[in-house]
C-alpha cells in the first residue's frame, strides 16, 4: 500500500472531501425543507377538499331537506381520486352512505405510492345551528401528487442534484490551481535542496512565492546555504591555514635535525630552543583545535556558581603583567566591588583569559590595556580595551567566526589561529551572556561582556 501522497493530491482530496461534504449537507438540507413544503402544501390542499366535501353535503341538504343513502353518489369518483375515505352519517350517527376505505387504498397503489398510515376526522353538519349530520373523512398520509407536482419535484430534485455535481466539478478544477500555486514554491524549494545536497552551495532562491510563510522559509533556507557556503569556506581555509601551520614548524624542525644528523650543526641550547618553540607552537594549535571541538560537540556543560568577579578578573590579570611589563604595555584595571555573577568558573577563565592575550597580542609596545568591571543597568559589564592595531569594520562581524584571522600572516608569527574568539563566543552564548566589540583600526578596541542579572 501507497503510504506517502504528494501535497498536491492531498490538497485536491482534501478541497474534494470538503466540497462533497458540503453538498452533501446542502442535499440532504434542500430535500429536507422540500419536502416539509410538500407536506405543508398537501395539507392545505387536503383541507381544501374536505371543505369542499362538507359544502357539497350543506348544498344537498339546502335542496333535499334530508340526507340519504344516494346524498353522496355524486362525488364519489372525485373523493376517491383525491385519496378521500367519506361516510356520510345522519343525526343519529347511521351510517347513510361511504366510500369504502379499500378502494382507496388499491387507488393509491395503482397509483404507485405507499399508502402510509391512515388518518380521519369528523365534522360535524350543522344547517342553521342545528346538527343534521356527520361527515368522517379518512386519508392515507402518504403523499399522492400531480403529475405536475411529480415533475416539479423531480426537476426540484434534479436541479440540486446537478447543482451539487457540478459544485464538486468546480471544487476540483480549483483545487487543481490552488494546489498548483501551493506546491509549484514547495517543488523549488524541494529543487533548491537537492542543489544543495550535490554541494552547489552558491544555489540561492530568488523567486519571491507571494506567500508571507513560504517566503520566510525561502529566507531561512538561503540563510542555510549561505551559512554552508561560510562554513565550507571556512572548512577550506582551516585545512590550508593547518597545513600551513604544521609545514612551517615541520619543515624548520626537519631541516635542524637533518643539520645535526649531518654534523652540519651542533645541537646547542640555543638551537634546540628553537627546536622546543617550533614545537610549542604545534602543541597550542593542536590545543585550541581540541577546545573548540569540545565546545562545539554536543551540549555545552556549564556548572555555574556564584563568583566574584573583581576577584577572578584581577587574578588572571596580575598573571599577565610579566608579559606586559616585557612588552611595555601599561596594565590598568578598575573594578567595582562586589561584583557577584553566577557563572560556570572554567569557561569564565577561558572568557578573560582569550580576551586579554588576545589584547596583549594586538597592542603594540607602549600601548596599554584597560580592564573595567561596573553595573550598567540591571547587567554587570567587564570591559576589555587596548590601544592595540584595532580591527577594520568588515572584518568585525566576522572576528567570532572559527579560525577567522585579519592578518593571516601577522596572526601565524603570534601564534594565533583565529580559534580563540569562536570559543569565547561559544561560551558567551551557551552561558546567556551578551558580547559587544568597538574598534577603530589605528587606535584600539574594546570588548565588553555583560551577564544579565536576574531581577
Ligand atoms: P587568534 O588566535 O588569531 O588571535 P581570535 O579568534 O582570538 O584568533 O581572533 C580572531 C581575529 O580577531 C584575530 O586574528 C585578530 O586579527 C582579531 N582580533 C582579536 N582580538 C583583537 C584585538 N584586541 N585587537 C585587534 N584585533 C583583534
Amino acid at each position: 500500500m501507497k503510504d506517502s501522497y504528494s501535497l498536491g493530491t492531498r490538497l485536491i482530496l482534501g478541497f474534494l472531501i470538503v466540497a462533497g461534504a458540503f453538498s452533501l449537507t446542502t442535499t440532504i438540507f434542500l430535500e429536507y425543507t422540500a419536502n416539509r413544503q410538500f407536506h405543508e402544501y398537501m395539507e392545505k390542499v387536503r383541507q381544501k377538499k374536505h371543505q369542499e366535501i362538507l359544502r357539497y353535503f350543506e348544498q344537498v341538504y339546502a335542496k333535499e331537506d334530508t340526507l340519504k343513502s344516494s346524498s353522496g353518489t355524486e362525488i364519489a369518483e372525485q373523493a376517491m381520486r383525491d385519496g378521500n375515505v367519506v361516510t356520510l352519517l345522519d343525526e343519529n350517527g347511521t351510517l347513510l352512505w361511504e366510500v369504502e376505505r379499500e378502494m382507496v387504498a388499491l387507488h393509491y397503489q395503482m397509483m404507485g405510492h405507499p399508502s402510509g398510515l391512515y388518518e380521519e376526522k369528523e365534522y360535524p353538519l350543522r344547517i342553521n345551528g342545528s346538527q343534521v349530520g356527520t361527515v368522517r373523512i379518512g386519508n392515507f398520509t402518504g403523499i399522492i401528487l400531480s403529475p405536475e407536482d411529480m415533475a416539479f419535484r423531480n426537476s426540484l430534485r434534479r436541479g440540486i442534484l446537478l447543482a451539487s455535481l457540478f459544485g464538486i466539478l468546480i471544487a476540483f478544477c480549483l483545487s487543481i490551481l490552488l494546489s498548483r500555486k501551493l506546491v509549484a514554491p514547495i517543488k523549488k524549494m524541494k529543487r533548491f535542496a537537492d542543489q544543495l545536497r550535490q554541494g552547489d552551495l552558491r544555489a540561492r532562491l530568488t523567486e519571491k512565492s507571494g506567500t508571507r510563510e513560504m517566503d520566510s522559509l525561502a529566507e531561512g533556507l538561503n540563510y542555510l546555504a549561505k551559512s554552508l557556503e561560510d562554513q565550507e569556506e571556512l572548512r577550506k581555509e582551516l585545512t590550508r591555514d593547518i597545513s600551513h601551520e604544521l609545514r612551517t614548524p615541520l619543515n624548520t624542525l626537519n631541516a635542524l635535525i637533518e643539520a645535526y644528523i649531518d654534523g652540519v650543526m651542533a645541537p646547542t641550547a640555543e638551537h634546540l630552543e628553537e627546536c622546543r618553540e617550533e614545537i610549542l607552537r604545534m602543541a597550542d594549535l593542536t590545543r585550541d583545535l581540541e577546545r573548540l571541538s569540545d565546545l562545539e560537540g554536543g551540549i555545552l556543560r556549564l556548572s555555574p556558581e556564584e563568583l566574584n568577579l573583581g576577584n577572578l578578573v584581577s587574578g588572571i590579570a596580575r598573571s599577565f603583567e610579566p608579559l606586559c611589563a616585557q612588552k611595555e604595555i601599561a596594565l590598568d584595571f578598575s573594578l567595582e566591588e562586589d561584583l557577584l555573577i553566577q557563572a560556570d568558573r572554567d569557561k569564565l577563565r577561558q572568557v578573560i583569559l582569550n580576551l586579554l592575550s588576545n589584547a596583549v597580542q594586538y597592542t603594540p609596545s607602549e600601548g596599554s590595556i584597560g580592564i573595567r568591571g561596573t553595573r550598567c543597568g540591571t547587567s554587570i559589564c567587564l570591559a576589555i580595551s587596548d590601544s592595540g592595531v584595532g580591527i577594520g569594520e568588515k572584518d568585525l562581524p566576522r572576528i567570532f567566526e572559527r579560525f577567522y584571522r585579519i592578518d593571516k600572516s601577522r596572526s601565524r608569527h603570534s601564534g594565533g589561529a583565529g580559534i580563540g574568539l569562536a570559543i569565547v563566543d561559544r561560551i558567551v552564548r551557551a552561558s546567556g551572556w551578551k558580547i559587544y566589540v568597538t574598534s577603530r583600526p589605528g587606535e584600539g578596541s574594546i570588548f565588553t561582556v555583560e551577564f544579565p542579572q536576574e531581577p
